[in-house]
């Protein structure tokens, strides 16, 4: 027999190999087969009597087992396909490889009361059991092998997630409104293969119809994937989802230890998971009989993998999982994108509104002018009266670091990253200007033009505004949750949970979907960053960031407040976000897509070329295209990347517009990458 193996290799379709006789190698398995003088774990994406290369065929030398199912792998192709990427690169990216797992550490499973009391009984019985439950109790490190055995008897568990939370929820009975109840009976009661939208605000009792659909998949046998677009969403949604679920639900997402990613995803492969929270990779959990694909907020650009290959939209993959497999694909939103929205105005997918709030009441919102001050004087009046109630305050701001610019004081030059030529922003944590670009950290940087060392710095940064918090109410318990300080990001939600923290700052990955009801005002620092982007998109994003904000607000008994700020009241996205207008914004929106033709009156592809000469090389291929037909933009001329430079393309066409090029580019050119309906155009 031949297999055929896709090979974690760029540009390369799966090679053939002799299966040695005896060895059980099936579609989906991971091998090790030998390549040039290398070898590699592939996996097999047939198995067949013949083979189509006609040379010699080498053995394969190693077999590991199941690594995917059928339908997955199938799902993981047509992704490749897509995205202009080998099938083997796709594959080695989504499927994880196998690990240990490995528990990061151990905590009591038992009051320290009990675990005393069990050290004198463990002494006599199994020292070293009692030497590491005595090490647990100090909070020292303890032998793996008697920890496992505590853990056997329930008296430690390990810890595999990198983030903890007040996980548990109480199972709560409510009954659906009426909204809710023809949502849950269509969705449950739907064809495999049909999508819905659920569109209300934060409050209206999505989450409930999401559980209620995934219960009603569950008790027919069938699986059920819920989405988050953050990692910060996924513990609420979990607790919620086990509570309500009578199911092991796992949790699946890119930052798991690998032995724990592998173990969920194992388990998936052989029937013994059935329901899974994730992140957007989690679509592809190789789950039996999928019934039901929930994406939570799925107006969110998270949900698009646009930075590495494969690209994929959780969206899309849900979709093509759906059609496939069976199953129905339940979208949920306070601001869908414009895109879903059109679909579901057009009848290519099913709309349910919920149009009452069931928790909390809509926040009054206010915009104000962004002045001298971080925060302005009705940011800091409104900060005062809700913190002196008892409540807590968000504070939005969607870049990082102290402040993001800075101008030579001698010849007034910006100072930019050498390779990426990105303006550097200063950190304050560990005092040095950083490219968040490339990541470098340049602790003493000069200036290029004149060598000048003292730097005039300007804009601002989450770490800014914390810094003025504590300046301005020095009693408070502030923090600060970013892309900085993400690995504390448990720490920091169960402190908000708790009522420690007074007032978290932080990018827009702590804006979406937190539910914590002590929250009564959310302050928007700067409500034009976005607006200010040059992509198509810079409206809605705007809509997006402000509307969430607004419903992070006034969660619980008392009613909220949303303070932004902004020097452009007037623009529809603000004007609109600030009303709780979502429809008002879709229109107006979607009449400036169509006179420009933007999507969804069309599709984009984007062409990244990167290396040297990719400007004069993006150009070529634009001309290439443009001969056989195709409506292209550009070249422009990006920012280069840690020295390589890099410009792109847009093509526009219809929804045959990636066929196209598949058929226009068999072969991609050196340094060229595609990704078709990008999120991001800069
Ligand atoms: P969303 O996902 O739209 O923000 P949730 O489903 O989280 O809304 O609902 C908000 C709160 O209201 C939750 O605490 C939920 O348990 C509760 N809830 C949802 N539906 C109902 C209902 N029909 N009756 C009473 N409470 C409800
Ligand atoms: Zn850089």
């Amino acid at each position: 027999m031949i297999a055929r193996v896709a090979l974690p290799i760029p540009r390369a379709k799966p090679f053939d190999y002799l299966v040695p006789e005896g060895m059980d190698v099936e579609v989906g398995f991971r091998v090790r087969v030998p390549l040039g003088k290398r070898s590699l774990w592939g996996i097999v994406v047939s198995v067949s009597p013949s083979p189509s290369y006609p040379g010699e065929l080498q053995p394969i030398q190693e077999v590991d087992g199941p690594a995917v199912s059928g339908e997955v792998l199938a799902l993981i192709q047509e992704v490749a396909a897509r995205s202009f990427v080998s099938p083997g690169l796709s594959l080695g990216r989504l499927v994880p490889p196998r690990a240990q797992a490995r528990a990061r550490r151990y905590r009591l499973s038992v009051s320290p009361h009990k675990a005393r009391a069990l050290l004198e009984e463990l002494s006599r019985k199994a020292p070293a059991q009692a030497r590491a439950l005595a090490a647990l109790l100090a909070g020292e490190r303890a032998n793996g092998a008697s920890l496992r055995a505590l853990s056997r008897k329930g008296i430690a568990r390990p810890e595999v997630l990198p983030f903890s939370f007040p996980l548990r929820e109480p199972r709560r009975e409510v009954s659906l409104t009426e909204e809710q109840r023809r949502a849950v009976e269509a969705v449950a009661g739907a064809e495999g293969g049909e999508t819905f939208l659920l569109f209300g605000p934060a409050g209206s009792g999505k989450t409930e119809v999401y559980l209620r659909a995934a219960r009603a998949a569950l008790a027919q046998g069938r699986g059920a994937l819920l989405l988050e677009p953050e990692v910060s969403l996924l513990p609420q949604l979990w607790a919620r989802a086990v509570a309500s679920l009578d199911e092991d639900v796992s949790l699946y997402f890119g930052e798991l230890p690998p032995g724990e990613r592998w173990r969920v995803w194992e388990a998936a492969l052989r029937g013994k998971l059935r329901a899974a929270c994730g992140t957007r990779s989690a679509a592809f959990l190789p789950l039996k009989r999928p019934g039901i694909f929930v994406l939570d907020e799925e107006g969110e650009p998270a949900y698009k993998q646009g930075d590495m290959a494969p690209y994929y939209h959780a969206r899309e993959v849900a979709e093509l999982r759906s059609a496939q497999e069976g199953g129905v694909v339940l979208l949920g939103s306070a601001s869908p994108s414009v895109e879903s929205y059109f679909r579901a105005e057009r009848g290519e997918i099913r709309l349910f509104r919920l149009t009452q709030r069931v928790a909390g009441h809509p926040p009054q919102v206010r915009l104000v002018p962004k002045g001298e001050e971080v925060l302005s004087p009705e940011l800091q009046t409104a900060m005062d009266r809700h913190l002196s109630r008892g409540g807590q305050v968000l504070l939005f701001l969607n870049r990082r670091g102290f402040f993001t610019g800075a101008a030579c004081r001698t010849c007034g030059a910006i100072l930019r990253c050498p390779g990426c030529a990105v303006p550097l922003v200063f950190h304050l944590a560990n005092r040095s200007f950083r490219c968040h670009v490339c990541g470098k950290a340049l602790p003493r940087p000069r200036c290029p033009h004149c060598g000048g060392e003292r730097f005039r710095l300007f804009g601002l940064g989450t770490e800014r505004v914390e810094f003025e918090v504590k300046r301005l109410f020095p009693s408070l318990a502030v923090a600060r949750l970013d892309s900085d300080t993400a690995a504390k990001r448990g720490e920091i939600l169960a402190g908000l949970a708790h009522g420690e923290i007074d007032v978290l700052v932080g990018t827009q990955m702590v804006g979406k979907g937190l539910d914590f009801p002590r929250i009564t005002l959310v302050g928007v620092i700067d409500a034009d960053m976005l607006l200010s982007f040059p992509d198509f998109r810079a409206g809605e994003r705007t809509f997006q960031l402000v509307a969430a904000a607004a419903g992070r607000a006034g969660r619980g008994e008392w009613p909220g407040e949303v303070i932004v700020q902004t020097d452009q009241p007037d623009h529809y996205a603000i004007r609109y976000a600030a009303q709780g207008d979502y429809l008002g914004f879709y229109r107006e929106e979607l009449r400036f897509r169509e006179a420009l033709g933007y999507p969804p009156f069309s599709h984009l592809v984007r062409i990244l070329v990167e290396g040297k000469g990719a400007l004069r090389k993006a150009g070529e291929l634009g001309d290439d295209l443009t001969r056989k037909g195709f409506e292209v933009l550009g070249p422009a001329e990006l920012h280069p990347k840690a020295g390589t430079p890099r410009s792109q393309l847009l093509i526009k066409g219809g929804k045959d517009v990636v066929e196209g090029l598949r058929q226009a580019l068999p072969t991609l050119p050196h340094g060229v990458k595609v990704d078709p309906d990008p999120l991001w155009l800069v």
